[in-house]
Parts: C-alpha cells; structure tokens; sequence
C-alpha cells in the first residue's frame, strides 16, 4: 500500500494545485490530509474542494476548528487571528459543517493521523521537547504516526526508549521503534525552505519520504494582498518561514 500524506495548506490553491499534480504521479492507495486546509491565504473554499475531490481521510487542524468557531482563537497571533476572521466569511455553509465534522485522530492500517500530537489532541499543542515527543509516542496506539502543525519537516523515533530528531526527508518504519513523522506544510513552510511538502509512506518497504514541490509563490501572495489580509502572510511564503 502507498498513502500520500498532506497538509496544513491553509487557503493556498497555487501551492495545493503543484502538491496534487506531483501526488498524482505517485499512485497513491489513499490519499490522508493532516488538517488546517484553511486559515492565512486567499482560497480556502477552493482548496477544501480539492481536497475533497481526492477523497481523503482527513484530521481537523486548529485552524480549521478555529474558521468555524468552535476553537477559542485567543492565543492565535495578530495575523493568524485576522485571516481567521476573513476565512469565516468566506466560508460557505457547506464547507462550515464539514470542517465542523472532522475528527481530531484517526487510525488508518497500522498509522494515526492526526494534526497536533497524539498525546491531548484537542489542545493543538506543539511538541517542542523530548518530554511533548515522549507523551505523543506513549499516546499512540500504533507504531508509526503522521502529524503536522508546526509546518516543519521532521521525525521522531523512539527505539528501546531512546528517542532520537532527524530533519532528513526520510524516515524508516521497523521493529519496535515507534516513529512520528511531521509531513511539513503545503501552503506555508517554516523551515526556510518555501516549497510546499507532503510525504508518501509506502508501507511495504516500511518508509517515509518528505517531498519538496516548487510552485507560483507569487500569485498566491498577490491574491492575500488583493483580499487585504496581513501583508506579512504574502511575505512569509516567500522565504518559508
Ligand atoms: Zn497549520
């Protein structure tokens, strides 16, 4: 079986369209969307149909919860805070009660999905030391987990309680070890690089690969000042972070 794996793509059609041209070439079993489809750019309605059309497993994401109302947005920045507020107005009624819909986890084969962390997932906390990675592994009924949220590409593996981080866009799934992976973002990378990311996990080979996808970052930065969301929401795509 082969699951591509995406995400936190957060309104940005130009960045999905390049992401579900390379994800087609990859004949996926099934595709899984790792959640915030919406908030920061200019197309949120667009991309969740997308989205849909492939049919995915999805996760809600805090964004997503947030567009909708059901998340209290009082520890957003100043800037995701404002595109919260335009996304909700923008939202058709249908696509409303959809996000609202979305689970926080869910267990696909022998993987979880999930947006934040396994460990508390309606807190949409970030792991941001061993003690966080630790939780979520520990949380996690299966041995292998795809996550997203920080929009930083990464894995963490545990193996006979030793935990280890790697950056490298490839992760192997075997034995005992338990392993998180973190896809990175489609619409909003953070890790310098501005190529939008998603992962294909092939399960017999027991493998993780995290892809990089050029696309037309500039259209999608006129089109969130057009809409006269934060100017440094067009900026920050430029640069990745
Ligand atoms: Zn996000």
């Amino acid at each position: 079986m082969r699951y591509v794996i995406f995400g936190d793509i957060h309104g940005n059609l130009e960045a999905l369209e390049a992401v579900m041209e390379k994800m087609a070439n990859e004949k996926p079993d099934k595709y899984i969307c790792i959640g915030d489809i919406v908030g920061y750019c200019a197309n949120p309605n667009e991309c969740i149909d997308r989205v849909l059309s492939l049919n995915p497993v999805i996760v809600a994401g805090n964004h997503d919860y947030a567009a909708i109302g059901i998340l209290n947005v009082d520890f957003f920045n100043p800037y995701a805070f404002k595109a919260i507020e335009w996304t909700k107005e923008q939202l058709t009624a249908e696509h409303k009660e959809l996000l609202g819909n979305l689970k926080l986890v869910q267990q696909v084969d022998n993987f979880t999905v999930v947006h934040s962390s396994p460990y508390n997932p309606e807190m949409f906390e970030y792991m941001e030391n061993n003690y966080d990675v630790l939780l979520a592994i520990n949380a996690m009924d299966t041995h292998l987990g795809f996550v997203g949220h920080s929009h930083i590409p990464m894995s963490f593996t545990s193996n006979k309680g030793h935990l280890s981080f790697s950056t490298e866009p490839y992760a192997q799934v075997k034995g005992n070890s338990k392993v998180i992976v973190n896809i990175g973002s489609v619409g909003q990378p953070r890790d310098e690089n501005p190529e939008a990311a998603y992962a294909v996990y092939n399960k017999s080979e027991g493998v993780v690969w995290v892809k990089r996808v050029e696309y037309d970052i500039q259209k999608c930065a006129d089109k969130i000042l057009k809409a006269n969301l934060p100017d440094i929401l067009a900026e920050r795509i430029k640069h990745g972070r």
